[in-house]
Parts: structure tokens; C-alpha cells; sequence
């Protein structure tokens, strides 16, 4: 029995030692399995033919842990779209394996700084992943123009270093910043086609963001399948009428009970600036309902919400938030997740989620 214990004395300490010991060599193969599996590979590729939506930032202005500003990037074939560029979103992006090297264009729903706050962060990382000798397309409501030279301004010393450092080849000054487009609908017209190349058609939708005006919404076509994103709106007419027929479509929502009792709490402890916040903020964005109403009509397969307000902390909660929404939209209805991509394969009616993350 002595002899036993002394035994099993000594094995477990052995064991204790070849794991400290083993320690820095188990961490070298756990770093260079990293680096086998995952850098510099087109994780996209793996996602196959089709329109794929990759959901880069599924929070608002509000801060949240797990949830990075506004911003949905899609990829169809070989060009690949970001809309809107909210705050740490970027990383998120390319922490997905999003091949940003494909980027085309940056398009903007309007200009509220949690839609752009990662703009310049987005202009740095496509201008040196796809080598960029011309700078890159940001689409976008008046004032576009602006915020591109305010971003531009605010990198210049940045792009310097990084021209010096790392030599033109690397770093073409050329491609350097953004080219503003901006987007003006003729008066009387709520949609229209800006971008057109190679089967991707995406087309503008104003939607009511009021008083933030111009402020739009966005559809997607390639391969006969297609997603619709809102922007920033309350329910719009508009971005049904154009949804009509898509896919997917992703919307914003806000559950204005939640609000208002942040609002109330707010005002008793005497915070009555940030008080009259929750009060302003609820006229213009849609409710759990309004979107749901909204898939309703346009006659979507599957709604995602996205800029949730405020931001939805477990799953415990989501049905507080989704209120009524679950009974007047009988389609697929989700609640986006950073990292969350979604799938439309093409010569299919399928929409498949899978987490990038
Ligand atoms: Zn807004
Ligand atoms: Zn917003």
C-alpha cells in the first residue's frame, strides 16, 4: 500500500514537470498551428458561389462589449462591398477573414457618427491589402466628400510613415484615401441603381432618418439572389417597395419601452441631458415591430435585425426586445451577432448562417 502511494507520488509528479517544462514548447505548436490554419488564407472561398452578407458591427452608438458599430459587408464573387464603417468594425472584419483585398467600394447609409467612425481605419486597411493605386470609391449622401478630406486630414502624417517605411510598392501614395461619390435622387425618385459591374447591381433606397436628410438604404442583386439593408429608419415605405422580392433583408430596430425606461431612470438620477437623449433618439428609428411589419410586406424569406437599440446583452433578453415582432413576421426572424455571416448560394432559395468568428 506504502509502495502504491510513493508510486503515484512520483507519476504525478513527473506528470507536474512535463508540464511546466512542456509548457513553452506545447505554446510554439499551439502559435505555429495558428499560422498553419488560418494567415493569409481567403477564408471566404470556403463560403462558395453566391452573395454572401458578412455582419461586421451589429451594435449603435450605445457601447457594447461584443458588439462593434454599424456596418454589413458583403461579398459577391470577386468583389467585395462594405456599408458603413462603425466604430471597431474593421477589425471585426478582418478578424472574420474578410478578403478586403476585393473591396470595390464603401458605401454609406448617412453620415451619423456611428456609421463612419471606422472610415479611416477602412480606407488604411483596403488601400494596403489591395495594393491600391487609386483611391477607394466611398458612396454616399452630401457632405461624403467632407468627412473623406476630414478622415484624409487626420491620416496624413500616418500615410507619410507608412510610405517612407514600408517603400511605394507597398504603399502607393496614389491609391492612398477615398474618392467621394456623392449620391443626389432626382427629386420624385426613392430608388435608384448606382452600381452596376460584373452581375452586381446595388441600388439606393432613401428612407426616413428624419431629421438626418438625405439618409438611405440599400439593395443587393447577384446570381437571382438578394439582400436589402435599412440604414438608419423608421418604417419606410420606400425600402419596402424596393425590398420587394429579396432574399433577406437586415433592419434596424429599436425597442422603444427599453429606451424609455433608460430615459426614466436616467432622469431620476438626474441625468436629464442624457434623459431627453432616450426621448429624441425614438422618432426616428423602427421599432422590433416596424421591421417585422416591414419583412411582412416586402414579403422577405428571413429578417435580421441589426442596430439594436439598445443592445441586446444575452439571450435571456431577446424576447423582451423582440416584443410582439415574432407574431407579425412568420419568416425566419434573427437577432445579428458580430461575426455572423450570411448566405444566399446562388441557384438556390437557401439562406444559411454560420459564424466567422
Ligand atoms: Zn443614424
Ligand atoms: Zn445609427
Amino acid at each position: 500500500m506504502r509502495k502504491l502511494a510513493i508510486l503515484a507520488g512520483v507519476l504525478l509528479l513527473g506528470l507536474g514537470l512535463l508540464l511546466v517544462l512542456g509548457r513553452p514548447w506545447m505554446a510554439q505548436r499551439a502559435f505555429d498551428r495558428a499560422l498553419d490554419q488560418g494567415l493569409g488564407i481567403d477564408k471566404s472561398l470556403a463560403l462558395g458561389g453566391g452573395l454572401h452578407a458578412y455582419v461586421c458591427g451589429s451594435g449603435s452608438p450605445m457601447p457594447d462589449a461584443d458588439r462593434a458599430g454599424p456596418c454589413i459587408a458583403v461579398l459577391a464573387g470577386n468583389q467585395a462591398f462594405v456599408f458603413d464603417a462603425g466604430s471597431g468594425s474593421i477589425r471585426k472584419l478582418m478578424r472574420i477573414g474578410f478578403p478586403m483585398e476585393k473591396v470595390q467600394a464603401v458605401f454609406l447609409t448617412h453620415l451619423h457618427s456611428d456609421h463612419i467612425d471606422g472610415l479611416g481605419e477602412l480606407m488604411l486597411q483596403a488601400w494596403i491589402a489591395g495594393s491600391r493605386g487609386t483611391p477607394l470609391p466611398i458612396y454616399g449622401p452630401a457632405g461624403t466628400d467632407q468627412v473623406i478630406a476630414g478622415f484624409k486630414q487626420a491620416y496624413t502624417i500616418d500615410e507619410g510613415f507608412r510610405v517612407r517605411h514600408h517603400g511605394e510598392k507597398i504603399a502607393n501614395p496614389a491609391g492612398y484615401g477615398g474618392a467621394a461619390n456623392i449620391i443626389a435622387l432626382p427629386d420624385g425618385t426613392d430608388s435608384q441603381v448606382v452600381y452596376d459591374k460584373d452581375g452586381v447591381r446595388i441600388t439606393v433606397i432613401c428612407v426616413n432618418h428624419a431629421p438626418v436628410a438625405p439618409a438611405f438604404g440599400y439593395r443587393i442583386d447577384y446570381k437571382g439572389r438578394s439582400l436589402a439593408l435599412s440604414g438608419d429608419t423608421v418604417y419606410s415605405p420606400s425600402f419596402i417597395t424596393a425590398s420587394k422580392g429579396a432574399d433577406v433583408m437586415f433592419h434596424d430596430a429599436m425597442n422603444k419601452d427599453m429606451v424609455a425606461a433608460m430615459g426614466r431612470k436616467l432622469a431620476e438620477r438626474g441625468r436629464s441631458n442624457t434623459a431627453q437623449i432616450m426621448t429624441d433618439i425614438q422618432g426616428y428609428h423602427a421599432s422590433p415591430e416596424d421591421a417585422a411589419r416591414a419583412a411582412m410586406e416586402a414579403g422577405v424569406s428571413t429578417l435580421v435585425l441589426y442596430h439594436m437599440v439598445p443592445p441586446v446583452p444575452a439571450r435571456l433578453v431577446e424576447p423582451l426586445f423582440l416584443g410582439r415582432a415574432p407574431g407579425i413576421f412568420s419568416g425566419t426572424l434573427k437577432l445579428s451577432e458580430d461575426g455572423m455571416i450570411v448566405s444566399l448560394p446562388a441557384g438556390s432559395k437557401a439562406v444559411k448562417f454560420s459564424s466567422g468568428l
